[in-house]
């Protein structure tokens, strides 16, 4: 399929799905550049912001190619890169954020919709126009509900209330990152705006990855959202991010 957009890509690459509900699941990776938010937790701050080559990796050589990026050549290089992996669960569109270049986010999903891949994509879910016209592209949505004061504050939960029921005949799930400092009445308000639309939504609690300029969060405190969250939820996890454990990007 010849496609005239194009786009910023960070990379494309293939590991082990580290968080949520998949976690160990194989999926081929296609990682969006540039993001307008700031969380305090970013883990992938070079791709907050438009590089001027996506790298292509997991095939020998690894190579580059200019960006922006053709949507169907995009495509061309991710169908290249599942014909040789064994074994994959779904490629994962991640970021930064794709929903800030939805015309060519569309563009490469109805592009390797055809070649039958699951589209698992990542989102912090605050672009609604975009959301809505994306779903009916995507097979699973992994909603990354973000606690205002880490991540730049503002009223994202009326843009959350909103944009839970696009998603509505998707296969969804929703993840709360809590990192050092986050502020318990906020985690509260993200359970219950989830609770209020589906107690059956899939609840991860993901605690940001200490670094070496940020403790983590205790165990006992994941254990308490753990259970304010279960008071309301009906599939409530605790889940860190896995792949960093494994050494795995
Ligand atoms: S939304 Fe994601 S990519 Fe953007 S700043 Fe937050 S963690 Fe980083």
């Amino acid at each position: 399929m010849i496609s005239a957009v194009d786009g910023y890509v960070h990379e494309v690459f293939r590991s082990i799905q580290g968080e949520g509900p998949y976690v160990g699941s194989l999926q081929i990776f296609v990682r969006f550049s540039g993001c307008s938010l700031r969380c305090v937790y970013c883990d992938t701050i070079k791709a907050r912001e438009r590089v001027p080559h996506c790298a292509l990796r997991g095939r020998e050589p690894e190579r580059t190619i200019p960006n922006p990026v053709d949507a169907g050549e995009l495509a061309s290089c991710v169908r290249s890169l599942a014909v040789v992996t064994p074994g994959i669960h779904s490629m994962s569109v991640t970021g930064g954020e794709p929903l800030e270049q939805v015309d060519f986010l569309k563009a490469f999903l109805a592009d390797i919709r055809e070649c039958g891949l699951l589209v698992y994509l990542e989102t912090n879910g605050l672009f609604e126009d975009a959301a809505r016209s994306v779903s009916p592209l995507v097979d699973i949505v992994s909603l990354d509900v973000k606690l205002p004061s880490l991540c730049g504050g503002g009223d994202l939960f009326a843009v959350y209330r909103r944009i839970l029921p696009v998603f509505r005949d998707r296969e969804i799930f929703c993840k709360v990152v809590i990192a050092e400092g986050y502020d318990p009445a906020e985690f509260d308000e993200a359970v219950s705006l989830v609770a209020a639309f589906d107690k059956r939504i899939p609840f991860i609690i993901q605690p940001a990855t200490p670094t070496a300029s940020r403790g983590g969060v205790p165990g006992e405190n994941l254990l308490a959202c753990y259970f304010k969250a279960a008071v309301h939820l009906a599939d409530v996890r605790v889940i860190p991010q896995c792949h960093r454990l494994l050494g795995l990007p």
